[in-house]
């Protein structure tokens, strides 16, 4: 029996490697790992926000630090009180904390205190000047006496008192609003190195802070969206590579299971087919009819016009076994002028039918440039009967006995095939 070879072109070389479940499981493993990295970075990227966070208190230590650093601290021993609002030394001071309060807009406000009796009371504050470019709001809380709950703050004074900068986060209700505020402390120091006095530098988180965690916030909303664009992305891509490997697959799959010439079933898939189509008949307790075809002294075709014209009528054998459309079966060439049909639900009386319809569109003279041909198709019919044990070979080799049969009726007819046991 002549089996058609499949055609030479076969899936090129990074096809076939891709279509490896080794290379698959790597390629989504590498798609995987590189997402875990990405999502496991994520705690890093927050934990450096919360530094630069952090980072923002310490900048605010400095620049407190560096304010005290401008204001005299032995001058400013010689103010014993708030009370003592006018002077030069006490003028000369507090334009020092105007100056730095107009120059920094987002100070709110500044002030130095003294610690007396257990307590903190201001000195000096850049809100009392007619200087002061921007009029602290409000000012009343400056003006009245600073009376600390030292209850509450038992940090406060044991660290400014060793030299520390001290950062309190707070907020001042103003006309409604509530607006953060970061109060900062620093050491005024004399010319001996003394903690004379504290610094304190009332710093609005609104114009710095908060833009800070509004772009902290849009940071991480940024990153959550990447993540998110990243998943999906990974995502589509492993589903692109899934649909394209198994449609490459299913190519293959069909490459391996269909006749290359005629577009037919090979003869592969009538194995694989007859054994279901079996199955199904038997489990259905319905009639399955095999008819087997194949193209009388087909020989003389190539003998006399050549192999290519031999190919030309093979293909429209083919078309005429697809254009019969009733009953719908599964067509097949099996060999290299065979073919053969499977017929679920169909008794072997009806086959001879389709087959007389077949051979009569087949028998049609077929006209080519350089040829008229004229060929005929002889059949060989084996029906199963479902409540019997027959083998789909047993079955395919009555239909094959009926085939010979009718060849050596002459051809250009069908018989059918003895029921099995007979
Ligand atoms: P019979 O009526 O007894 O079937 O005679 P036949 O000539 O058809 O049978 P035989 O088995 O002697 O010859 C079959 C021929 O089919 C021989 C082979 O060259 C030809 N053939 C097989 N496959 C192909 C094919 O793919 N293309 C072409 N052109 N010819 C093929
Ligand atoms: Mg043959
Ligand atoms: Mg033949």
């Amino acid at each position: 029996m002549n089996v058609a070879t499949p055609p030479a072109s076969g899936p090129g070389l990074l096809r076939r490697l891709l279509l490896q479940p080794a290379a698959l499981l790597a390629l989504e493993a590498g798609l995987v790992f590189g997402l875990l990295i990405v999502l496991l970075s994520m705690p890093f990227l927050r934990m450096g926000l919360e530094k630069a966070k952090a980072g923002f208190d310490h900048h605010l230590m400095e620049l407190a630090s560096v304010i005290a650093s401008r204001i005299d601290g032995d001058l400013h021993e010689t103010l014993m009180s708030r009370e003592q609002q006018s002077g030069e030394v006490h003028d000369k001071l507090q334009s020092v904390l105007v100056r730095i309060q107009n120059a920094v807009p987002s100070i709110h406000a500044l002030y130095t205190m003294r610690y007396r009796d257990g307590g903190l009371v201001i000195i000096l504050d850049a809100a009392r000047s007619a200087d002061l470019v921007r009029p602290t709001d409000p000012p009343s809380f400056l003006t009245e006496p600073l009376d600390f709950d030292l209850a509450n703050e038992p940090d406060t004074i044991p660290t400014l008192m060793a030299g520390q900068a001290y950062v309190d986060r707070g907020a001042y209700d103003s006309g409604g609003t509530r607006r953060p505020m970061r109060s900062v402390s620093a050491p005024i120091r004399d010319a001996a190195g003394n903690v004379v006095a504290i610094l304190g530098m009332d710093y609005e988180e609104s114009l710095y802070a908060a833009e800070f965690e509004r772009r902290r916030d849009h940071l991480l909303r940024v990153a959550a969206t990447l993540d998110g664009l990243l998943v999906l992305g990974v995502m589509g891509l492993v589903y692109w590579l899934r649909r394209s490997i198994g449609r490459a697959l299913d190519d293959l799959a069909l490459e391996s299971s269909t006749d290359a010439l005629t577009r037919l079933g090979n003869r592969r898939s009538f194995d694989l087919r007859l054994q279901q189509a079996v199955n199904a008949a038997r489990e259905r307790q319905t009639p399955l009819s095999v008819l087997v075809l194949d193209a009388d002294r087909f020989k003389e075709v190539n003998d006399s016009w050549g192999h290519p014209v031999g190919d030309a009528v093979l293909t429209r054998i083919a078309d005429c076994l697809r254009a019969e459309r009733n009953p719908p079966r599964d067509i097949f060439r099996v060999g290299g002028e065979e073919f053969a049909m499977l017929l679920p639900g169909v008794v072997a009386l009806d086959a001879i039918g389709l087959y007389n319809r077949l051979n009569e569109a087949i028998r049609r003279p077929m006209v080519l440039p350089a040829a008229r041909i004229e060929i005929t198709m002889s059949g060989g019919i084996a029906e199963l009967d479902p409540r019997t044990s027959e083998s789909p070979e047993d079955l395919l080799l009555r239909a094959d006995a009926a085939l010979y049969l009718a060849k050596n009726l002459g051809r250009d007819n069908a018989t059918i095939a003895p029921p099995a046991g007979s």
